[in-house]
């Protein structure tokens, strides 16, 4: 049973009011939320429709106080040692525990998440900021052999103000996932989450001070893309760019960060294949399958989108993954036994559904979902779990990201035919295969171009693991020993250690 709009809006409000001391959002900049005085955003709740807050946008003068207070944040924490530092990121991976129900509770109103997933994502957080913490004082340079007098060193190095710029359908995971090594590598941070899911981002903030960490360290910008969002990336103490994000925007992002020859990292979209051949383990590959699209609604950048299925099994399989979708439980995201919640927005539901009418227009088979299902039809942006059979690969379906619970199956007869199929559009980002053949599922590993792969199994990712796109689906890697990479730059420092006088040039020659 859904709960009802208006309890749902003071439900949030209360639980906002209990950490942050107030239900007004702003933007988190220094050491507090600082109103807007933009356009109006509401909130909506995706399970209803109904507004659930609203605020101001901060537009650029909040992009402007949250980078002057990220230069006062950044001092003061390049004056603490590394390990100081450590030990404050993991402060905050404790405080991310300490409120871990609270956190899951706002995402899961927020977003739409079923609540079973918002508490695993909080809890993946929590070990974002854990793992880096043990990084923070062991990232260390070399000692060159240089072929001159010199010792010559390198330092990695901090880059600066880091804006990162982040979307609606995992706020607080992807909040962590570049905050924790910004910071551990020590940057300071303005964070541009969603318009339409700032809370639990402002929430990080504040529990990174509750932590220790100092004033400015941490920001959150609340409001519009084009406002706030493109102000930050344009700013003159703007270091490095990170955009998780739609490929479109991205584009735009890393054209306006140019300008001032600001490195971006682009985390786009995908439309990731997930092979099946006959000889594979079928109820596993069965649940793979179901687990790579329809979880999160389909809402993952990470998303099993195209099922690629030997053909002599295709049809027993889409059967039963037909069958399959059937039993999901779709419902109120606030109810432990929802396995699949709202779409987020109902731009996106709208994306969705016009996807799916586009792709049966084109010839694609429905032979499950397509619409919102019946018992929800008239609450929030629910969309049944859909399958799209007989999808052909010039198809807009199996080339676009629908970022919904759709998937676009298709059939192949042999293993070079499903490393084409899966190769044959724009993205790279993901990808699986399900095979008992080990030697298969390794050439199917080198083959397939995506960041990630999984062989017998789909979206299990670490922060301990590099993670990123290749083709459309951007560049630049986060998570794991990358990531840190990725947050610094190195410096090389020459030491002249010869006693005899430096030669009217200034420099050694070779010895
Ligand atoms: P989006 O590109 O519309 O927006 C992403 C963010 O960019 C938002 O915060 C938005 O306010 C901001 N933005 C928009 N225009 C801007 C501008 N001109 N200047 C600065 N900022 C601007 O994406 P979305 O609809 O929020 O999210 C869905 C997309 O995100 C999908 O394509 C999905 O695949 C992708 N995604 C990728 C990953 C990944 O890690 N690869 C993860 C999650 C989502």
């Amino acid at each position: 049973m859904m709960i009802a709009a208006s309890e749902r809006s003071l439900r949030l409000a209360a639980l906002l009011t209990t950490i942050l001391k107030t239900a007004e959002i702003g933007s988190f900049v220094g050491d507090g939320l600082i109103g807007g005085a933009g356009a109006s955003i509401p909130l909506i709740d995706p399970a209803t429709g109904m507004v659930l807050l609203g605020y101001r946008d901060g537009g650029a003068g909040a992009a402007d106080a949250a980078m002057a207070s990220a230069g006062d944040g950044l001092a003061a924490w390049r004056r603490l040692s590394a390990s100081a530092r450590g030990r404050i990121v993991w402060a905050i991976g404790q405080e991310v525990r300490a409120h871990a129900a609270l956190i899951a509770e706002i995402e899961a109103i927020n977003v739409g998440k079923p609540i079973r997933d918002a508490r695993a994502e909080v809890g993946r957080v929590a070990e974002m900021f854990e793992y880096y913490a043990g990084w923070a004082d062991k990232l260390s340079g070399d000692v060159i052999p240089v072929p001159t007098s010199h010792l010559n060193y390198t330092r990695r190095e901090p880059l600066g103000i880091v804006v990162q710029i982040t979307p609606w359908n995992a706020p607080f995971f992807t909040a962590g996932w570049q905050v924790a090594p910004a910071i551990a590598a020590g940057n300071a941070v303005v964070l541009k989450p969603s318009e339409l899911t700032p809370l639990t981002s402002l929430i990080l903030a504040h529990l990174a001070l509750k932590a220790g960490a100092p004033a400015g360290l941490v920001n959150v910008v609340a409001g519009l893309g084009p406002t706030c969002g493109a102000a930050a990336v344009a700013h003159v103490k703007t270091s490095l760019v990170v955009f998780v994000g739609s490929r479109r925007t991205g584009a735009e992002i890393a054209r306006l960060a140019a300008e001032n020859v600001v490195p971006t990292i682009l985390e786009l979209g995908g439309k990731s294949a997930n092979i099946v051949f006959a000889d594979a383990d079928m109820d596993q590959a069965i649940m793979g399958a179901q687990a790579a699209i329809f979880s999160g609604a389909g809402q993952s950048c990470v998303a099993g989108s195209r099922l690629i299925v030997e053909r002599n099994i295709h049809g027993a399989f889409v059967q039963r993954l037909v069958g399959a979708a059937q039993r999901i439980a779709i419902g109120d995201p606030l109810d432990e036994a929802t396995h699949l919640g709202p779409i987020q927005n109902a731009r996106q539901f709208e994306r969705v559904s016009s996807m799916v009418r586009d792709g049966v227009s084109e010839g694609a088979r429905l032979v499950s979902g397509g619409s919102a299902p019946a018992a929800l039809a008239q609450a929030g942006y629910f969309f049944a779990p859909t399958i799209l059979d007989q999808v052909s690969p010039g198809m807009e379906i199996a080339r676009e990201e629908v970022f919904g619970p759709v998937l676009s199956v298709l059939p192949f007869d042999h293993e070079e035919e499903a490393v084409q199929l899966a190769n044959d559009q724009p993205y790279g980002l993901a990808g699986a295969v399900w095979t008992r053949d080990v030697a298969r599922a390794h050439r199917m590993a080198a083959e397939v171009r995506a960041g990630t792969f999984w062989i017998n199994g789909y979206k299990t990712i670490s922060v301990m693991s590099p993670f990123g796109g290749f083709g459309q689906s951007g560049y630049g890697r986060s998570s794991g020993i990358e990531a840190l990479h990725a947050y610094t730059t190195t410096k090389s420092v020459w030491v002249e250690t010869s006693a005899a006088p430096v030669s009217a040039f200034g420099y050694s020659g070779e010895r």
